[in-house]
């Protein structure tokens, strides 16, 4: 049987920062003896958003492991821009941590986005992705993508995708074929079946971890994640929920239909700091993997 971590070039291989991904990308690196080949292109596109965890995992991964893998911001640059100057290489260190790409596109779409319109994804990362692969001279490439084998609704959608051949990847999904399930990733961070974030480090068995619960990855506070959620993180960091109302005041929409952040911040201000009563440790996030599908993992809605 083909290994499916084998990688065909040219290759573009999306690192979301979450730990699904991160596997991949290990497994993949092993599977071509520690080194990616020149035409397979490890990728992390930062919106700016991200928590800071989520910026030393990456970083981690590349130091750890000893691969490079591209940094990359979009820019406010129209579509006359050669595609190379559409998005700008950054490193761990010169990273956007105070939402810059976000709220630069944000501004320039003079609203912000939503579970319906999801074009934050589509632009921060998709379109970053393809400008980039572009930019390197090919026409056509394989998106390794961490799907895996229980996501197989997602799955079909991108197997429709690749028949339809409208876009110029065809996207490939080494987990799904080998039968890597959540459980499986957990085990390869963990050496378990649940997350556990009290273990330390130099017992886990890669020797390090993201360090935040599944569904807290990616965008701080993404619309995609439930209200109980948003309310949990606006109590832990007001700040950021500040952050995320000026973006609303400015274009004078909201993120979600049925309340604003000065909303959540308000509830939070009148309700106690109660624990997170629901198990969420179904509800991962990493956002970008498969797609702008508005419902691809990014701190799903819990209700
Ligand atoms: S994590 Fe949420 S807010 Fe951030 S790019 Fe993805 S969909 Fe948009």
């Amino acid at each position: 049987m083909n290994n499916p971590y084998h990688i065909k070039g040219p290759a573009l291989l999306a690192v979301s920062g979450g730990r699904t991904s991160a596997k991949l990308f290990k497994k993949v690196l092993d599977a071509h003896g520690g080194a990616l080949p020149a035409n397979v292109h490890a990728v992390f596109c930062n919106t700016g958003k991200e928590r800071h965890e989520t910026l030393r995992f990456v970083h981690e991964m590349e130091v750890r492991w000893g691969q490079e893998i591209h940094w990359l911001e979009w820019r406010d640059r129209r579509k006359r821009t050669p595609v190379a100057d559409r998005f700008e290489e950054v490193g761990y260190n010169s990273a956007a941590r105070n939402g810059e790409p976000f709220k630069a596109l944000v501004a320039s779409k003079k609203a912000v986005p939503n579970a319906v319109q999801r074009w934050c994804t589509e632009h921060l990362k998709m379109q970053v992705c393809a400008d980039f692969m572009e930019a390197q001279g090919y026409a056509s490439w394989a998106n390794v993508v961490g799907l895996r084998a229980d996501e197989v609704r997602r799955v079909a959608k991108k197997v429709a995708q690749n028949e339809e051949g409208e876009l110029p990847w065809k996207s490939v999904m080494p987990l799904f074929q080998a039968g890597v399930r959540k459980l499986d990733v957990r085990r390869f961070w963990f050496g378990q079946d649940k997350v556990d974030l009290t273990i330390p480090a130099t017992s886990l068995p890669q020797g390090f971890d993201l360090g935040l619960e599944e569904w807290e990855g990616n965008c701080t506070k993404c619309f995609n994640k439930s209200k109980a959620l948003l309310l949990w993180d606006v109590r832990r960091d007001p700040a950021d929920a500040l952050d995320w109302a000026a973006m609303e005041d400015f274009v004078g929409g909201t993120f979600t239909t049925e309340y604003s952040f000065h909303d959540l911040m308000r509830e939070a201000e009148r309700s106690p700091r109660l624990p997170l009563g629901d198990d969420f440790s179904e509800f991962d996030a990493e956002c970008g993997i498969g797609g702008a599908d508005i419902s691809i993992r990014c701190g799903r809605k819990a209700a």
